[in-house]
């Protein structure tokens, strides 16, 4: 009897026959990839940055900066409850949206611009994926030892030691990854009260499932995916093909320099070959596991690690260092010409970049210079468009949102211009001869009914465009409006 199972036929023996070679051959193990630890000026740039990037991200939410009026104090502050989006002495409102896309807009220009002068050079020292894998890294380090101990431990058979070991390092990573989800939440509530909250079960519920969410992303990217993240998941290698070109300063392999490769002898001649000696240090100490001597790839995170390991080489068999160096294609095929290579910084791709990102950043800052806390919205009534009183006079509504988003309380008088001695009245409020006085409130976004009154001798047309003027703490808000008749005089 033939049984089936997984769409092959299983033999007598219960065993499943081999794949077909073509199905075979679009499988792939993934082999492990232990870095080993070098030491160099990327390596110590990287750790600097490493320091400060994962100090900002822990360290931020506990930052205070003083408000006035029971505001939070949090220096930066998620607040989706009240709808604000505080940033030291800025505060942003849920209409203010336009402003975070203009953030974004200039962050991509920036990556963009960045990509095509000096390839990924996010991916290699800023991208959180790099920073966090490089912490996760370390620990391991210290509980498996570097590459040769941890290759060694890893073909070993369990035992006490290696279980230790194991579980040292796995249960470091999840603290790690656990103080991280616990970092992100306190970005959204008040850091020092959302904090006991949390530990009696008293935070809010969303806390708990970003907490868990964000612990279990940082501990399997991190921890367990690693470069498998950089290769296969993130689709910023292939959006940034689009950015680089033959004058892009990446990582490169001058093989102009290097070639024709091959082991070397102390005391042996570097006449007639390359200075490689295919020592593959730069290949074991590579994040992503590939050898940057096949040129250009896709899986370089432009980390600059394979650097500094063949400087040490160079330095060792006494040749040049930087056979491995932040250079462009262009160059190093100048450089094999025997010609000398000519770096092109400005090219079109980069004064375009260049120029969208001064132009977005000259329309936030003006945005931003021009920005006010008070606001006026007018809108007059529809129906009726007008009302004639008992004493002849023409009335016209308006419905006035007056909006305070400074943090003390603030008087705005209104008064109408355009039409020749108005009469205002505003239900609940005093109006003087002038104008009308409205209190709003800090925060508050305050409905006023608005009716104003005019002789009809006064009204040339039956639509007379007017203006309502909102002045407050010195500043003057004007809506443009109209004031509408049936156009007879009685
Ligand atoms: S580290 Fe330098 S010398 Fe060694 S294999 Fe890599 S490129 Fe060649
Ligand atoms: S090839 Fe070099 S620069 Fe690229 S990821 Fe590997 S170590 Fe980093």
């Amino acid at each position: 009897m033939t049984v089936v199972i997984d769409g092959r036929a299983v033999t007598a023996g219960g065993e499943k026959p081999p794949l077909p070679a073509t199905a075979q051959a679009l499988y792939k193990k993934r082999p492990p990839i232990h870095p080993k630890l070098v030491n160099g000026r990327f390596r110590q740039l990287k750790w600097a940055l490493m320091a400060v990037m994962l100090a900002i991200y822990y360290g931020l939410p506990w930052v205070r900066w003083p408000r006035p009026l029971g505001a939070p104090q949090q220096a930066v502050l998620v607040d989706f409850t009240n709808g604000r989006f505080y940033f030291f002495m800025f505060d942003l409102w849920p209409d203010e949206v336009y402003y975070f896309t203009g953030l974004l807009v200039l962050a991509a220009l920036s990556l963009f611009l960045v990509s095509a002068w000096l390839g990924r050079l996010w991916c290699g020292f800023a991208c959180p994926q790099t920073v966090w894998t490089d912490l996760f890294l370390y620990v391991e380090r210290v509980f498996e030892g570097d590459r040769n101990q941890r290759l060694r431990l890893a073909g070993q058979p369990w035992s006490p030691s290696k279980i230790a070991r194991k579980f040292g390092k796995h249960t470091t990573w999840i603290l790690i990854a656990a103080a991280t989800g616990g970092a992100w939440i306190f970005y959204f509530h008040d850091a020092p009260t959302l904090w006991p909250s949390f530990f009696s079960g008293h935070a809010p519920i969303a806390s708990y499932l970003f907490f868990g969410l964000l612990t279990f992303t940082t501990y399997s990217l991190a921890g367990t995916m690693r470069e498998q993240v950089c290769i296969y998941m993130c689709p910023w290698p292939r959006i940034q093909s689009a950015m680089v070109d033959q004058h892009t300063l990446q990582v490169t392999y001058r093989y102009d320099r290097g070639e024709p490769r091959g082991a070397h002898k102390k005391g042996d001649s570097w006449a007639g070959r390359g200075d490689c000696i295919d020592c593959h240090a730069c290949v074991n100490v590579c994040p992503t596991g590939i050898d940057i001597r096949d040129g250009s790839q896709l899986a370089c995170i432009n980390c600059g690690l394979c650097i500094d390991a063949c400087d040490e080489i160079m330095e060792k068999v006494d040749r040049p260092i930087s056979l491995i160096s932040y250079d462009s294609d262009f160059a190093v095929a100048s450089r094999a010409k025997g010609e000398t290579p000519v770096y092109h910084f400005l090219r079109g791709r980069t004064v375009f970049y260049g120029a969208a990102l001064v132009l977005v950043s000259a329309v936030m800052v003006i945005g931003f210079s021009l920005r006010t806390p008070y606001q006026l919205h007018v809108a007059r009534d529809r129906n009726p468009l007008f009302v004639r009183l008992h004493d002849g006079s023409i009335r016209n509504g308006y419905t006035l949102k007056l909006i305070n988003r400074g943090y003390s309380v603030e008087t705005f008088k209104v008064s109408v211009v355009g039409v020749q001695t108005p009469r205002l009245q505003a239900p609940g409020l005093a109006p003087t001869a002038t104008d009308v006085s409205v209190p709003v409130q800090p925060g508050e976004e305050r409905v006023l009914r608005l009716l104003v009154s005019v002789a009809p001798q006064s009204l040339a047309k039956s639509l007379t465009p007017a203006q309502i003027v909102a002045r407050v703490d010195g500043q003057t808000l004007i809506t443009k409006t109209a004031f509408i008749t049936d156009g007879v005089t009685p």
